[in-house]
């Protein structure tokens, strides 16, 4: 099984560290490929500034990320990717800046849903106080609302502007620690999610098994959840690997954990990109991770 990550932040966004650490370090745990998905810039609103990064820090992103494919050619494949919001109205993979970007590949994620009462966006995934905040202000404590809204935008940018990966299905339960705000295993949140799940199988995009959950946040799934990933494999939806990295170290962090777990269900193939196009990948024994982060915990 060759290693390959495709989820990675640098200085250019949230991320760490410059990209070409990235590159060594991938270099260091003999990785085929290292793919770069900074978060692209957003602008919600004229009179506000970019989220993320600027138009200019995309331009520098962009051009760095050439110049490394170039020096690190014959050695390591590397691939020039961004971490696409979805926001109505706001941005998409179709927004003209992303079009321009000429990337090999993007990742799509819900990261923001909906507005405070000021117009500032509600960016769920930051804090436990922020999301409390926002489920109070914006859905006035009714979590069926507030995760119902989630997966509608999920649902949306699947079907209206289609990125190749779909990154961390389940983001919306990264506060429910402990089951606090639901219950997976409620009808009406399982009916959400196989819904989404439908219509990624029916749009033909990549469904993200994403370990940060488990590797920074020692929560026992990844995102998305077991039985989600055991439900995509019998529908027989695409599943690639990727560890959401935002320093070096973490560049196949948590990938035995996952690996193993995917195995178990029964997945048969990773999708990995390859020579500028994505393959299957047979799931295979043994995996040897160099240096694994996050391995640990497992066994
Ligand atoms: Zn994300
Ligand atoms: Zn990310």
């Amino acid at each position: 099984m060759q290693l390959a990550n495709y989820h990675t932040h640098t200085t250019f966004s949230d991320g760490l560290e410059a990209p070409e650490n990235y590159v060594l370090e991938a270099l260091n745990q003999k990785m085929v490929a290292c793919g770069f998905s900074d978060h692209a810039p957003i602008l919600f609103d004229p009179s506000r500034p970019y989220v993320f990064m600027s138009p200019g820090q995309l331009s520098a992103y962009l051009s760095e990320i050439e110049r490394l494919k170039t020096a690190y050619s014959g050695r390591i494949q590397i691939w020039k990717g961004l971490e696409v919001d979805y926001v109505p109205e706001v941005i998409s993979v179709d927004s003209e800046h992303i079009r321009k970007a000429g990337l090999d590949y993007t990742v799509g994620a819900i990261h923001f849903v909906d507005y405070y009462q000021s117009g500032r966006p509600w960016y769920f995934a930051g804090s436990a106080r922020g999301f409390a905040k926002g489920m109070e202000q914006i859905f006035n404590n009714d979590i069926r609302s507030c995760v119902r809204r989630y997966f509608s935008l999920v649902r949306e940018m699947v079907q209206l502007h289609p990125p190749d990966i779909v990154a961390h299905l389940d983001l919306i339960k990264k506060m429910n620690r402990g089951g606090r705000y639901f219950s997976e295993q409620a009808l009406w949140y399982q009916e959400e999610v196989v819904k989404t799940l439908e219509a990624i199988a029916q749009a033909g995009l990549i469904l993200e098994v994403n370990t940060q959950s488990y590797y920074k946040h020692g929560a026992e799934e990844p995102y998305p959840s077991r039985w989600v990933l055991s439900l995509a494999n019998e529908w027989g939806i695409p599943m690639h690997l990727a560890s959401d990295a935002h320093r070096p170290e973490e560049i196949t962090a948590g990938f035995q954990y996952g690996m193993e777990m995917l195995y178990g269900l029964g997945v048969p193939a990773l999708r990995v990109f390859e020579d500028g196009r994505w393959i299957d990948q047979p799931l295979e024994l043994p995996f040897t991770v160099l240096r694994g982060l996050g391995e640990k915990r497992h066994g």
